[in-house]
């Protein structure tokens, strides 16, 4: 049987292997022992459990990942004549996975929420603790960044906790410039109602070496010349993301680091390859793992395989998604126009989860 392997279990590695397993024998490889998905930073570190429930999922409550065989360990390189991949498992042993195709997924790592190290259900929870217990017992919050990342988390911050001063600090005019302006409007009247406190033509200077991976408090210092301002707690969510290619031959990536793919999610050139989600150069910003391309890429390999024409992923303009994710009134997502819908409260636990992302996205999710 022809031997799929997806290399990353991430947000879209995962939706692939999915899709797959009815048909291809499926190897995932990962990190985490689980979904430890890179969404909603917001909700994350103001409401971990909350968070955990839905994107922090063991690999084997995933009904349709019954057959996939989950490898636990790190990429480390990629031997192209030989069609394997090599790991490092947990207990510090090499290995070698050979495949007939390779889906490259391994996203990027971003601050301290996304990182591409090996880690037990232990350490995944210890990570996810710490940053929520160093933020509760802080008085002042600086907020750096002007993307989604960091507008949800002051606004979620500030809502969890509306004794504590949150400040955002952003560089441009408005935070979110990639979305439609109408999008900024409606949050900003969400962040005056919470009390956060807005800081427009800010840039912190980055300290040397320093990897935006930690909750500091130091003084922050301003590129744009304002006076050093100091907070309890400083979350750097400034988008410094980096791809987690250090695995893979140079030869396959673009000058950024990110891998080069044809519209149909194939890399160039090389047969049985291919690469999804934020790794993966298919559009200006990198949009396949929101826009959903894992069923396309799915089909495209199905294709490939029996010698039929392959689909092309066609990004959308515009940013769409919610942006402060769940609220105590429902979920609001933004249209690319900037046009909000809104999943109202009592929707969210008895249809949007269970109905529309467990068993409609996942194909159905079991109990803790
Ligand atoms: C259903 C869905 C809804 C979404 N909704 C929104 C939205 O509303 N708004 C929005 O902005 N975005 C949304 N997104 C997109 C999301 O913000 C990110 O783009 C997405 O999390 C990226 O997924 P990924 O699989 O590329 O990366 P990741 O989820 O980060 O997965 C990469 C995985 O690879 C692992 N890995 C990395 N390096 C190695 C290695 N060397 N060895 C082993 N494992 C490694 C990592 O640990 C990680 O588990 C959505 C995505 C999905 C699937």
């Amino acid at each position: 049987m022809t031997r799929v392997v997806v290399a990353g279990l991430g947000d879209s590695g995962l939706l692939t292997a999915i899709h797959l397993a009815n048909h291809v024998d499926v190897v995932g490889i990962s990190a985490k022992p689980a979904l430890v998905s890179g969404q909603e930073l917001g909700t994350r570190l103001a409401r971990p459990d909350d968070w955990a429930r839905d994107y922090l999922v063991p690999f084997d409550r995933y009904r349709r990942l019954r057959g996939v065989r989950t490898v636990h360990a790190t990429l480390t390189g990629l031997d192209l004549a030989a069609r394997s991949v090599a790991v490092r498992l947990a207990d510090g042993s090499a290995s070698a996975e050979p495949y007939d195709v390779l889906v490259i997924s391994t996203g990027v790592s971003n601050g301290f929420w996304r990182r591409p190290d090996l880690q037990s259900a232990g350490e995944i929870d210890e990570a996810l603790r710490a940053p929520h217990e160093r933020l509760a017992a802080s008085g002042t919050i600086s907020v750096l960044g002007g993307g989604a990342a960091a507008v949800s988390t002051a606004a979620n911050l500030a809502s969890t906790w509306p004794d504590k001063q949150v400040h955002l600090y952003f560089p441009g005019d408005r935070p979110l410039p990639r979305h439609h302006p109408r999008v900024w409007t409606t949050v900003e009247a969400r962040l005056a109602e919470r009390g956060v406190v807005l800081h427009a033509g800010h840039r912190a200077v980055v300290p040397d070496g320093f990897d935006c991976d930690r909750i500091t408090d130091d003084p922050v210092e301003w590129s744009t010349g304002q006076p050093a301002t100091t907070a309890d707690a400083t979350v750097w969510a400034i988008g410094r993301v980096r791809p987690n290619t250090d695995w893979l031959p140079p030869e396959l990536l673009d000058a950024d680091g990110f891998v080069r793919v044809d519209p149909d999610l194939r890399l160039p050139g090389l047969a049985g390859l291919f690469a999804i989600g934020d790794v993966a150069a298919t559009d200006p910003i990198r949009s396949s793992a929101r826009n959903r391309a894992d069923r396309l890429l799915a089909a495209n390999i199905r294709a490939s395989l029996s010698g039929r024409p392959l689909k092309e992923f066609k990004a959308p303009r515009g940013r769409w998604g919610s942006v402060l994710g769940v609220q105590s009134n429902g979920l609001e997502v933004f249209a690319t126009n900037g046009k909000p819908f809104r999943f109202p409260a009592w929707s969210i636990d008895s249809v949007l989860q269970p109905w529309i992302v467990r068993r409609g996205i996942y194909g159905g999710v079991r109990r803790p």
